[in-house]
Order: C-alpha cells, then sequence, then structure tokens
C-alpha cells in the first residue's frame, strides 16, 4: 500500500479542517480527492507529504510514518502544490538543475532533466525563462519538478485550475501516462476531471470523507439502477449471483453489498431472500452519477 492515512484529524486554531479522515491508496493508483472549496483537501495532502504535521491520528507513505521521517518521504513523494511556486526568474532548464540539487541526484541530475523535458513535453521550452511561460506550460515544469527524483508517489494538488480547455486535455494526459506507472492523488474540484484521470474518487466534504468509489463501477452503473442491500449475515457471492438481473456485485462492507443492474431489481433480491431465508436489515436505491453524487454528499 503507498499513502495510508487514519483518523487524521487536522486543527488550526478554533477551526477544524480534517475530522478523522481514514483512507488507504494502493500502489499503482491514480485517485482523485474531489470536494468543494474548503472542504480540506490542500491540508490533506500537505500533511501526506510532511508539509505540516496532522494534529491527531496515524499517515503512512510506503510504511514509513511521514511525522517521523520527513525527509525520506520527501524522497518518495512528488508533491505539485496548489499554486505552484516556481522561481519566475530561472529559466526552465536552470530550475530543474536546482530541484535536482536539492535531490543530490548526482551523476543521474542531467539524465533526470533530459528525461523530465522530454516526458512533460518541455522541449520547445526549455531555454526559455518561467516568467515568459503560459499557464499550461508552467504546470508542465511543477509537474516535472515533482517528478525529477523518480519518486513513488505523486500529490498533485489542483493541476489543471486556471488553465484553457486544450492545455487541460494535454495535463490529463500526463497524468494518465505518469499514472501507468506511479501511485498518483490528485486533488480537484471538477468532476470530468475524476472521470478523465482516475480510477477511484474519495470525496470530501467539510474535512469529513464522505465517499470512497471506484470510477470504473460508476461508469458502468451511470445508466443502471443501483441498489445497496444490507444482509443479517453473511451471503457468499456465489450465492449473490442467483439474483435474477443483476450486472455486478460490489462489496460495501460487513454484509452489505450494490448491486448494478439494467432495471429495478428490488423485487428480485427480496424473492432472493425469501427463498435463501436471509433477512434484509436495510435496502435502498443509489444514484451512481458522479454530479448527483456529489452534490448530494456536499450540499
Ligand atoms: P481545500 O483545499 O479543499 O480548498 P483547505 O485544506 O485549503 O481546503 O482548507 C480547509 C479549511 O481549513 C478551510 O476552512 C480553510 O480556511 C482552513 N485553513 C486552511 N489553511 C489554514 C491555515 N493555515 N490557518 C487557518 N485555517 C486554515
Amino acid at each position: 500500500m503507498s499513502v495510508k492515512v487514519q483518523e487524521v484529524s487536522k486543527i488550526y486554531g478554533k477551526q477544524k479542517a480534517l475530522d478523522n479522515l481514514s483512507f488507504e491508496i494502493n500502489q499503482g493508483e491514480i485517485v482523485g480527492f474531489l470536494g468543494p472549496n474548503g472542504a480540506g483537501k490542500s491540508t490533506m495532502m500537505k500533511i501526506i507529504t510532511g508539509y505540516i504535521p496532522q494534529t491527531s491520528g496515524l499517515v503512512e507513505v510506503n510504511g514509513l510514518d511521514v511525522s517521523m521521517d520527513s525527509l525520506e518521504i520527501k524522497r518518495q513523494i512528488g508533491y505539485l502544490p496548489e499554486h505552484n511556486p516556481l522561481y519566475l526568474e530561472m529559466y526552465v532548464k536552470e530550475y530543474l538543475g536546482h530541484v535536482a540539487s536539492i535531490y543530490k541526484l548526482g551523476k543521474s541530475k542531467a539524465r533526470r532533466i533530459a528525461e523530465m523535458i522530454d516526458l512533460t513535453g518541455l522541449g520547445t521550452e526549455q531555454n526559455k525563462k518561467i516568467a515568459s511561460l503560459s499557464k499550461g506550460y508552467r504546470q508542465r515544469v511543477g509537474i516535472a519538478q515533482a517528478l525529477i527524483h523518480d519518486p513513488k508517489v505523486l500529490i498533485l494538488d489542483e493541476p489543471t485550475t486556471g488553465l484553457d480547455p486544450n492545455q487541460l486535455l494535454e495535463i490529463r494526459k500526463l497524468i494518465i501516462d505518469i499514472g501507468r506507472e506511479k501511485t498518483v492523488m490528485l486533488s480537484t474540484h471538477i468532476m470530468q476531471e475524476v472521470e478523465a484521470c482516475c480510477q477511484r474518487v474519495l470525496i470530501v466534504n467539510k474535512g469529513k470523507l464522505v465517499a470512497d468509489r471506484n470510477i470504473d463501477f460508476l461508469a458502468s452503473a451511470k445508466s443502471s439502477h443501483v441498489v445497496e442491500v444490507e444482509f443479517a449475515s453473511e451471503v457468499s457471492s456465489d450465492l449473490l449471483q442467483e439474483i435474477s438481473g443483476v450486472n455486478e456485485i460490489e462489496v460495501l462492507g460487513e454484509n452489505r453489498y450494490c448491486f448494478v443492474s439494467l432495471r429495478d431489481i428490488r423485487k428480485d433480491v427480496f424473492q432472493f431472500a425469501v427463498s435463501k431465508s436471509l433477512v434484509i436489515l436495510e435496502m435502498k436505491t443509489r444514484s451512481e452519477n458522479l454530479e448527483d453524487i456529489f452534490h448530494e454528499l456536499t450540499l
């Protein structure tokens, strides 16, 4: 597992920015961290990257406690902060060289700079001053600096904010490419971004985690009916397959399951339960459109 956040809270003065957040991100996942402004996204990312301490709870990156070993954590994580603070007076290549020196890349420095310029498509801009670059190219420089030390985990705080539609598509494509090899967590308040880039979405609101969903599951369920059921006891997945009309099954938790189908199968679930002498404690339909989920959970 790449990132483990366990019961993390953060209090700034009297303001509770994070309220008992827990989630895990597995190696190789691209996870979207979605929430309205002020939800606590940046705060969570600053804690994961070791830039600020949590008030309580535990954060581990690749098994290392971030509050114990922040230097090693910085080696393992690439971080693009929200406002991408770059040295505007520096030239692109010079700046990447400066960052490479901070990470003490030594002999591999020139090679890594060239690789990052290539990866982020900065070839034509590499000899320009950062101040003269468009916002899209500045974001590429930010991503290049975040990746230069070849971290295993990449944390991107609102990487596409302020980009025009073409730049936005290019940066999303770059994130997807990077995600083939790295664990990526990206924050955004744009739902389409999550749908375009991510495999999973974590939604936060007012410092609390309000949803953790698989995007493939959401996509396949978009024009379908989704029903959540809690049984009084565990039911094997083989048995659940017997419910007529079910296309997909997701295990939500202890004795709790989610069924996706092309029609309303509540009746079928009920008949299945009766025929197998199972007790249903709760059954409810649920919307699987990310936009609906977001509005429902972040009002
Ligand atoms: P997001 O990134 O989702 O927009 P933030 O993590 O920036 O949210 O902020 C979460 C909450 O914490 C907000 O209410 C914000 O005003 C507050 N906050 C963030 N940073 C500080 C700080 N340094 N001091 C006091 N309050 C802060």
